[in-house]
């Protein structure tokens, strides 16, 4: 297909502001998937959710856009001419933000979408810096002009979007990715004003970025490529500039959405995949260790240097994960690799808890993306897991030079190793905020209660109507562990839904970190152990000494609960031993018949495997589970 009727391009936006549905609208509109107008009427309200590129469970129930997928649709245009159009979906949290870039790479241009009723958001921003980095070009479209009709909101919206990109307004589209109403006009901008790759050049060596990859059990790897030089067809054998190896290609094509072999379709005449267009391959790569995202495929017989790549993923929230099936290890493990498979940005590795037993450490680019796969893994395994409270990477500097970084609070250095410590290190993210102007001092507040100092403030727009209220736009640098676990919806609940968050990843800085042990009758629970500021032990070991109290059964023996840091007590409670239960005789009498009797031991045989014992104390899993944030 000759590179100038192709157009890559992404679509880009704040979270929901109608990505998804873009997509699957345009894929209707050429005829990619079938029109579904009809069927969508008759659709009960579940089933409308159902997205083609929206394909994993989470995704749906979430509505978040987890894995960018790429689809290929041919557009007829008015005048004629049929297009290759090449979209890749892209997830809308900075947690995937890898994956952002994955799609943006083979990419010459990006659709950003804003949501008309909302306006810009903090994602907009951050993810129009990254297509902007990338040099990119940039088509602004306002969506779900549906819901705003004539109020004015949608005129606002687009005022903002045309000053934010720098354009005419009548530059900026407006779409109803629900009714449909402009997306041909979203196809008409793509064409007009979205450059094609380079042009083809005849004898031109071959060099195909991988950025994404999935598993068949019947065909090994599928790597999605992005041809940038040269072409690429069956039988070809190609080489992976990372590994070494080399390769036949067996089959290979276009998504679009489902894969399409390119032997099969009349229109890609050519049978190979040609510069500029993106596509996969299958080549008998078996092992799904040997697929990395940003690898550069060139022809064996012709070496040649990568392709600029991104950067490897780095896992920024960690967390262990242990069955609580009584057993339940090795069908773990097999849950973790099957979906590590699909998500290759999660890190695992075999650990063991002196409380719980053999688990796993799990890494993870964010808390959002630790609740997705939580959700997936218990989804795959079918079973209750236990995930230990998360840390964000610590880099413990020593006196003699040395450095670790440790990912499991057990790590942190105790008392004695402290006094050979220099500085401890943990990261920073930049923040931004969006906002109406009403809620700037609420959102102040919240920042600096989670240590976080103020980089930038700026209004994003003056009200240019009674539509639209003066909105801010704040920019704070904070510690990766303060906002992990409940800054989000705080934000959210403070500013009433109206504030939306982003964060890109900065320094390391230094801070006043400690681990705080949790000791039930002086023994240490290895697995509620902790990493925290220094100015939130307080707080934190009140709160988790409570906490646990409400979980731990009555046992015959006092049980006292502390939160310690080092050998100073934060917090105690105590939970009173059982009465002595004067019932059990009467009710216990020679009535019970052997076999209930039975039954009884082997229940309570079985409840025995789903605890744990601390000294004299007896703990169930189930309420470690629930003090972990479990249901
Ligand atoms: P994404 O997160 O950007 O992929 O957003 P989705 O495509 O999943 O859309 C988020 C929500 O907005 C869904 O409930 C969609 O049905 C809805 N939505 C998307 N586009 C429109 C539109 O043009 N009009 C209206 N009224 N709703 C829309
Ligand atoms: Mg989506």
């Amino acid at each position: 297909y000759p590179p100038h009727l192709i157009r890559n391009f992404a679509i880009i936006a704040h979270i929901d502001h109608g990505k998804s549905t873009l997509a699957d609208r345009m894929l209707e509109i050429t005829g990619t998937i079938p029109p579904s107008q009809a069927a969508v009427d008759r659709m009960d309200e579940d089933q409308k959710n159902e997205q083609v590129l929206d394909t994993l469970k989470v995704e749906r129930e979430r509505g978040i856009t987890v894995r960018a997928q790429s689809a290929s649709m041919f557009y007829d245009h008015p005048d004629g001419t049929k297009y290759l159009l090449n979209l890749l979906d892209t997830p809308g949290h900075a947690d995937f933000s890898s994956e952002l870039l994955r799609s943006l790479l083979p990419s010459q241009g990006a659709l950003l979408l804003v949501d008309a009723a909302q306006g810009i958001q903090a994602q907009t921003l951050s993810v129009l810096d990254e297509a902007r980095k990338r040099n990119l070009t940039v088509v602004g479209a306002v969506n779900k002009w549906d819901l705003v009709k004539d109020d004015g909101r949608g005129e606002a919206a687009v005022k903002e979007l045309s000053a934010l990109l720098d354009c005419e307004e009548d530059e900026i589209l407006r779409v109803s990715a629900k009714t449909g109403l402009g997306v041909e006009s979203v196809l008409e901008g793509v064409v007009a004003r979205i450059p094609p790759p380079p042009p083809y050049v005849e004898a031109e060596k071959l060099r195909a970025l991988a950025f994404d990859s999935y598993y068949d059990s019947f065909r090994g790897v599928v790597s999605l490529v992005a041809v940038v030089e040269g072409e690429i067809k069956k039988g070809d054998q190609v080489t992976s500039t990372t590994t070494g190896l080399s390769y036949p290609i067996l089959d290979l094509g276009i998504l679009s959405p489902r894969e399409i072999s390119i032997a099969e379709n009349p229109v890609v005449a050519s049978r190979t995949l040609r510069k500029g267009m993106v596509g996969w391959v299958v080549c008998a790569m078996k092992d799904v260790k040997d697929a990395h995202l940003g690898d550069t495929f060139h022809h064996t017989h012709a070496p040649m240097p990568p392709l600029e790549s991104f950067e490897p993923l780095k896992s920024m929230v960690f967390a262990g994960c242990y069955p609580m099936e009584p057993g339940g290890f090795p069908k773990l493990e097999d849950a973790i690799k099957r979906l590590t498979l699909t998500d290759r940005s999660v890190t695992s590795n075999r650990e063991s808890s002196s409380f719980l037993g053999q688990g796993f450490r799990l890494g993870f680019n964010g808390s959002l993306h630790m609740d997705v796969f939580r959700q997936r893994l218990e989804d795959e395994y079918a079973e209750e897991i236990i995930v230990t409270r998360p840390l964000v990477p610590v880099r413990i500097v020593y006196k003699n030079g040395t450095e670790k970084i440790i990912d499991n609070p057990d790590d942190f250095p105790d008392p004695g190793e402290m006094l050979k410590v220099a500085e401890i290190l943990e990261p920073t993210i930049r923040a931004t905020i969006v906002a109406p102007e009403e809620y700037t001092g609420a959102i102040i507040n919240l920042c600096t209660a989670h240590r976080g100092v103020p980089l930038s403030h700026t209004y994003l727009s003056t009200p240019s109507s009674a539509h639209s209220a003066a909105r801010i736009t704040l920019v704070y640098s904070l510690p990766l562990s303060s906002i992990i676990t409940n800054f989000h919806s705080t934000l959210k609940s403070l500013t009433s839904g109206f504030a939306s968050f982003d964060y890109e990843e900065g320094p390391y800085e230094r801070g006043d970190l400690c681990r705080m042990n949790i000791l039930v009758n002086s023994v240490k629970v290895d697995a509620l152990c902790s990493v925290l500021h220094r100015s939130a032990v307080q707080k934190e070991g009140r709160d988790w000494a409570k906490r646990l109290r409400e979980v731990v059964p009555r046992q015959q023996y006092e049980v006292v609960i502390q939160a310690a840091v080092g050998s100073s007590i934060i917090a105690r409670e105590r939970v009173a031993p059982m009465k002595k239960d004067v019932t059990a005789r009467i009710h216990g009498g020679g009535d019970i018949s052997r076999k209930l009797k039975l039954l009884a031991k082997q229940k309570e045989g079985k409840k025995r495997l789903r605890e744990r014992s601390i000294g004299n104390v007896t703990i169930p899993l189930k309420s470690l589970y629930t003090v972990l944030g479990g249901q």
